[in-house]
C-alpha cells in the first residue's frame, strides 16, 4: 500500500500559545499527536519533549508502547528539576506502520484516533478523562458527555505518576482505509458526525485535515487543534496479496474484517493498585481545575474589591440610637464591611418634622463625605432654625413675667 497524509496544527481562536506538538515522519513511519498541559510554556515543553523522546527511542528500536512509557520518565525527570514545569503533562496518541500493512497505535489521554472504512467511522482509541469513565460505565448518557463542564479532566496523561499505563493497538490495514489522530480542539468542538463527513468526502488527505481544523475553529475555536490524515492507497503488490474481506457491505468500497486488539499490558502498567489508579487521577484534576478556576478567583477577587470599595466609600445619614447620625459605608453592611459612625449629631429624632424623619428611615446616601457632613449641617441649622422659633412663639405665654419686666 502507498501511504499519503496530511497534518495540520492550529493555535486556535482563545489560546495565546500552541500547546499541541505533531509529528508526522514518512520516513520513520511515526506520527503523533501530543497535547500538553501546564502553566507558563509548561504544555509546550511537555508535548515536545514526548516526541523528542519517542522519535530517539523508536529509532533505537524500543516498542511504541515502551517508547511511550520512557516519555513519562523523561518529563517527570524534566519537570522535578525545574519549578517552572513542575506539575506539566501530555497527552499522547501514536501510530507507526510495521510492515506497510499494520497500524500500532499507543496511546494516553484524551487525544482520538479514528479509523474509516467502508464510509463507517470508528474511534479506536478509549479517552482517559472522568466523563468518558462515566460513559463506559453506562452512568452519564453520550449527549451528556458532549456538554459536560469536566470533559477535559483526565484521568491518565505523562508526567503525572511514575508508572503510567500506555493502551496498546493494533489495526491491520486495508487499502482504501484512512486514519485520523487528533487533540481533543477538534473532538470538543466537532461532533463525531460532522467529522465522519468530512472524512469521507473529502479524499486529500492535506485538505481533510485543513477542513476539519477550520471547522472547530469556525465552532468557537476555544483549544489548540491538531489533525494528521493518512490515507492508505492500493499499491502495485496489493492485488498479488488480497486480505480478507468480510461481507455485508452495500457500499462497493473495502469494508474487510479488521480487528482493534488491545495488545499486552505494558511492562510499567500492571500496578492497578487502587491507589495507584486514583493518585493521578486527582493531581491531574487538580491541575486542570486551577487552569479552569484561575480566572474564575480572578474576577470574584475583582468584585470583591469593587464591592469593599463601594462598601467603604459611600456614606449615608440615618437615625440611631434616637439621634441623627453620619455613617460611613452602607446601610445593613455589604459581605464583611459593616457601617461605622463617623458623627452623632445632636440632633433628636423627635426634633425632625415628619417628612426629614421618613427621608431618614431608610438612610440618605451620599457619595462623598463632604457632601454627607453638609447634609447633616444643613439639617442640624433647620432644627436649631424651627427651635428658635418655637422657642419665641411659647415664651411669651409660658413666662408672661419676663414680658412684664420690659419697661
Ligand atoms: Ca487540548
Amino acid at each position: 500500500m502507498n501511504l499519503a497524509f496530511g497534518s495540520l496544527t492550529d493555535v486556535g481562536r482563545v489560546r495565546t500559545a500552541n500547546e499541541d506538538s505533531m509529528l508526522a515522519d514518512e520516513q520513520r513511519s511515526l506520527f503523533v499527536v501530543a497535547d500538553g498541559m501546564g502553566g507558563h510554556n509548561a504544555g509546550e515543553v511537555a508535548s515536545a519533549t514526548a516526541l523528542e523522546v519517542l522519535v530517539s527511542r523508536v529509532d533505537g528500536g524500543t516498542s511504541l508502547a515502551e517508547a511511550t512509557s520512557e516519555a513519562n520518565t523523561t518529563i517527570l525527570a524534566k519537570a522535578s528539576g525545574d519549578a517552572n514545569l513542575a506539575g506539566m503533562g501530555t497527552t499522547l496518541t501514536a501510530v507507526t506502520i510495521s510492515d506497510g500493512r499494520t497500524a500500532v497505535f499507543a496511546h494516553v489521554g484524551d487525544s482520538r484516533a479514528y479509523l474509516v472504512r467502508g464510509g463507517d467511522l470508528t474511534q479506536i482509541t478509549e479517552d482517559h478523562s472522568v466523563v468518558e469513565e462515566l460513559v463506559r460505565d453506562g452512568r452519564l448518557s453520550p449527549e451528556d458527555a458532549e456538554t459536560h463542564p469536566h470533559r477535559s479532566i483526565l484521568t491518565r496523561a505523562l508526567g503525572v505518576e511514575e508508572h503510567v499505563e500506555v493502551d496498546a493497538y493494533e489495526v491491520d490495514l486495508l487499502p482504501g482505509d484512512r486514519l485520523m489522530l487528533c487533540s481533543d480542539g477538534l473532538t470538543s468542538m466537532v461532533r463525531d458526525p460532522a467529522i465522519s463527513v468530512v472524512l469521507r468526502r473529502e479524499r486529500n488527505s492535506q485538505r481533510a485535515a485543513e477542513t476539519l481544523v477550520d471547522l472547530a475553529n469556525r465552532a468557537g475555536g476555544s483549544d489548540n487543534i491538531t489533525v494528521i490524515v493518512l490515507d492508505f492507497e492500493p499499491g502495485p503488490l496489493d492485488a498479488q496479496n488480497p486480505r480478507p474481506v468480510g461481507g455485508g457491505a452495500s457500499t462497493g468500497e473495502p469494508t474487510g474484517h479488521w480487528e482493534i486488539e488491545e495488545a499486552e499490558p505494558s511492562p510499567t502498567g500492571g500496578a492497578e493498585h487502587p491507589d495507584d489508579m486514583h493518585r493521578p487521577r486527582r493531581r491531574l484534576s487538580l491541575l486542570k481545575i486551577g487552569l479552569y478556576l484561575a480566572p474564575v478567583v480572578a474576577v470574584l477577587l475583582v468584585a470583591i474589591a469593587v464591592t469593599g470599595w463601594y462598601a467603604r466609600g459611600t456614606y449615608y445619614v440615618a437615625i440611631d440610637d434616637e439621634r441623627v447620625t453620619l455613617f460611613q459605608g452602607v446601610s445593613g453592611g455589604v459581605l464583611w464591611w459593616s457601617p461605622t459612625v463617623e458623627r452623632r449629631s445632636g440632633v433628636e429624632v423627635d426634633k425632625l418634622t415628619v417628612a426629614q424623619r421618613s427621608d431618614l428611615t431608610d438612610g440618605h446616601r451620599f457619595s462623598s463625605s463632604t457632601d454627607a457632613e453638609s447634609f447633616l449641617r444643613r439639617l442640624e441649622a433647620d432644627v436649631a432654625r424651627r427651635s428658635r422659633l418655637q422657642d419665641d412663639s411659647t415664651t411669651p405665654e409660658t413666662d408672661p413675667t419676663v414680658t412684664t419686666t420690659v419697661p
